[in-house]
């Protein structure tokens, strides 16, 4: 028997367990050692029902009566009654209907561990574990592992697996380097595994807690270091700092740059001196104006003879762009171009032709920007709207769009490539694929250039990267993920703004907010309503965008003009919508969240967003953050499809307007994984580390950063390395 061995030849482990395992993705001996319990339980510490008070509780009780019922879409209620010998108490479950199956048919004895709280009006046990009591262990001392139960799978199975494997634990291999293990003073990975499945105490937990946490977070910041030394041997493009071209762009903005604008941009413009691409992220809240920052870089940019792209992630926000950065650029003489889908035929074959012969200087666009047939001229720069809504692989795509050309002085103005038409046929050479670029060792692997026969490829050179984010960063995230990058923060609002007022609005009060809106509409200004839906549902009854213009058009805004707006609509219907709201030819936009990112309307200045309990907070900070973006004062209105009390959620957004503090708040509700872990596709793969343990990820840093130093080879630890690996893949912002 083996950490390979299949798990059905296991003494005691039947077809049916096996296949139970099966599912829940554990195959063999070691995948079951290493799937660690979430959570450990003590059960040593039981109180009778009539004595417990408000928290974490465990309690040794019989069910009495058992039963599961629909609530809504997505929502099973399992609700239960359970008695010891001193009284009763109601349990719940959320989407846990196997409870029926599992109590409701024994007389037996079972602990149940769960929150006991206050709610709908009574006291009640929510989500409670539930063991049986005879299959327990008997040592008192014993702290019970607790599993996830993927697909049911039953934390009584797999500890009853795990005990007839434990004489294996001690083969489990050490994966971090001695030198670290040793200096951290950290379990060694067997004892570490063995004592998170059979722990003596508390103490033992959190040793072995602390070791497996450890690992996890120095993979992610060796990975992210070495992304730094790899990017430190790109080579790039200089673009020299001009100042009359800064001033004069300055002079002719309608409004002052605010001192945070200012420095963003002075960062930019000294990465640009350097001769390696600039990787940096400029992370701004909405309407802090990162638009303008990076218009001043791409002027600059352009006075250099580079191009710069510039990928948004929907095709409203690149036509946005576009039209900003015209009327910030053309009275310079900078061209600007947009490429998105709906741009086609003649118009599109032109646009590739002015791309490739360098007639444009600045291209705005989707991820049509990305398609083969885009051929630069001469790309040094390029910019990433709302950065966290783009793959590693499609940044990275953008990127290699650059030609491969002698890096140097000089060596750009030799380049005279014949002006091509890029729209197929032999012209489409391959691509490096995404991911294969010249990362370690730097040669050659981005080559693209339609005359690769002709031209030897020599060292590549990468442009600069700007990639932008309204998504605050909490600065522990960005010190492991993003260690490899420079941030520069807008952290100051252009001034004249007010701060948005925003309130909750119970059902009671819903007329009244119609007043205070024809209130606004009646002096010029216009109105975002954002239902959750498209259209009506059976199974919910959330308000939607068809239902909700179809009753706000027939009854209380009969005499305004409304538009309706959503993602099943073609891209241009979308385009020629919003449009028309910026123009001013609609009063109210009823829509779904496709306006979530970027949109700017500066005359809108209600949202009216319904139920907003449905929307996480990240998400409603966002949708807020399409008014407030002119002179005038405006209002948030959070609606509420019940008289329930507000979330808490709901009650911060409320009372703060302050995108970095909500990202904080954001964080301690749901975990930080919950939210990062999603927005970087998966890349933040933590099990045990969470982000909030600034001081371990401080001393991962510094291990990490000795391992480096010590030129020990990441290769002698084959495991170590191939997680590493693919972290550099996945962190990496370029
Ligand atoms: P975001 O950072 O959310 O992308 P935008 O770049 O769209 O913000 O800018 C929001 C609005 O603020 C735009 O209408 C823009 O013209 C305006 N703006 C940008 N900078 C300033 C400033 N310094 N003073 C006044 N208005 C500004
Ligand atoms: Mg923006």
């Amino acid at each position: 028997m083996n950490l390979a061995t299949s798990l059905d030849q296991i003494k005691g482990v039947g077809p049916k367990t096996a296949a139970e395992l099966r599912q829940a993705g554990l195959e063999t001996v070691g995948d079951i050692l290493l799937f660690l319990p979430r959570k450990h339980e003590d059960l040593t510490n039981v109180t009778p029902i009539a004595e417990l008070r408000p928290g974490k509780v465990t309690i040794r009780a019989r069910c009495q009566q058992i039963s599961t019922r629909p609530v809504r879409r997505g929502l099973r209620l399992t609700t239960a009654v359970l008695a010891d010998d001193t009284s009763k108490l109601n349990a719940v479950w959320f989407n846990q209907p196997y409870r029926v199956q599992q109590l409701g048919s024994s007389d037996e004895w079972f602990y149940f561990s769960g929150t006991f709280e206050y709610n709908y009006g009574r006291y009640q046990l929510t989500n409670p574990t539930a063991e049986l009591a005879k299959e327990l262990p008997v040592q008192a001392d014993r702290l019970l592992p607790v599993y996830h139960a993927v697909r049911g799978l039953k934390s009584q199975t797999v500890r009853k697996v795990i005990e007839q494997l434990r004489p294996l634990m001690s083969v489990l291999p050490e994966t971090l380097p001695p030198s670290v293990v040793k200096s951290e003073k950290l379990l060694d990975r067997a004892a570490a595994i063995s004592a998170m499945h059979f722990p003596r105490n508390e103490r033992e937990v959190e040793q072995a807690r602390q070791r497996l946490a450890f690992e996890e977070l120095f993979e992610l910041v060796l990975a992210s270091q070495l992304n730094k030394i790899d990017n430190q041997k790109l080579a790039g493009f200089a673009i020299p700092f001009e100042k009359s071209v800064v001033q004069d762009f300055v002079k002719k903005l309608p409004f002052a740059l605010t001192n945070a604008q200012r420095r963003a941009a002075w960062d930019i413009l000294q990465d640009f001196e350097n001769a390696r691409p600039m990787n940096r992220l400029l992370q701004g809240d909405v309407g802090s104006g990162k638009t303008v920052v990076a218009g001043l870089a791409a002027r600059q940019a352009a006075n250099a003879g580079y191009q710069t792209a510039f990928m948004a992630p929907t095709e409203i926000l690149a036509r946005q762009h576009a039209q900003t950065l015209a009327k910030l650029l053309e009275p310079f003489g900078v061209t600007v171009g947009l490429l998105i889908g709906s741009v086609k035929g003649k118009a599109r074959a032109m646009l590739y032709q002015q791309i490739a012969n360098g007639a444009v200087d600045v291209i705005v666009g989707t991820h049509a920007l990305i398609q083969d047939k885009v051929e630069f001229h001469r790309l040094g720069f390029v910019i990433i709207d709302e950065q966290h809504r783009f793959g590693v692989e499609q940044r990275q795509r953008l990127l290699m769009k650059v030609k491969t050309e002698k890096v140097g002085s000089g060596a750009l103005d030799t380049l005279s490539e014949p002006m091509t038409i890029a729209t197929g046929s032999s012209q489409e050479t391959e691509r490096a694929a995404p991911g294969s670029r010249a990362r370690h060792g730097g040669e050659g692997s981005v080559s693209s250039a339609p005359s690769d026969t002709k031209k030897p490829s020599v060292a590549a050179a990468m442009p600069h990267l700007l990639a932008m984010t309204a998504t605050p960063i909490p600065r522990s995230l960005a010190l492991t993920v993003y260690g490899e990058l420079d941030v520069s923060v807008l952290d100051e609002q252009p001034r004249g703004r007010r701060p948005i007022l925003t309130k909750i609005i119970s059902p009671p009060s819903r007329e009244a907010a119609y007043t205070a809106i024809d209130q606004q509409i009646a002096q010029g200004r216009q109105v975002y309503v954002v239902c959750s839906l498209i259209t009506d549902s059976d199974s919910s009854d959330r308000k939607s965008v068809e239902a909700e213009y179809k009753r706000l058009k027939n009854s209380i805004f009969g005499h305004r003009r409304i538009a309706m707006l959503h993602g099943k609509m073609t891209a241009s219907e979308k385009d020629q919508i919003m449009q028309a709201f910026k123009d001013q030819r609609y009063d109210i936009l009823v829509s779904t969240t496709v306006i979530e990112v970027g949109v700017d309307v500066p005359n809108a200045t209600i949202m009216m967003i319904e139920d907003a309990d449905q929307f996480g907070l990240a998400q409603l900070h966002q949708l807020r953050g399409r008014v407030g973006r002119g002179q005038h004062q405006s209002f948030c209105y959070l609606m509420m499809s019940t008289n329930n009390k507000p979330s808490q959620r709901l009650r911060e957004i409320e009372q703060s307007n302050d995108g970095f503090h909500l990202a904080e708040v954001d964080m301690s509700l749901r975990g930080p994984g919950e939210i990062y872990g999603r927005m970087q596709h998966g890349a933040l793969n933590l099990q045990i580390a969470t982000l909030a343990d600034t001081q371990l990820i401080a001393r991962a840093q510094k291990a990490a950063k000795r391992f480096i130093d010590s030129g020990e080879s990441l290769s002698k630890y084959p495991a170590l390395e191939a997680r590493v690996r693919h972290n550099q893949r996945v962190t990496t912002l370029n």
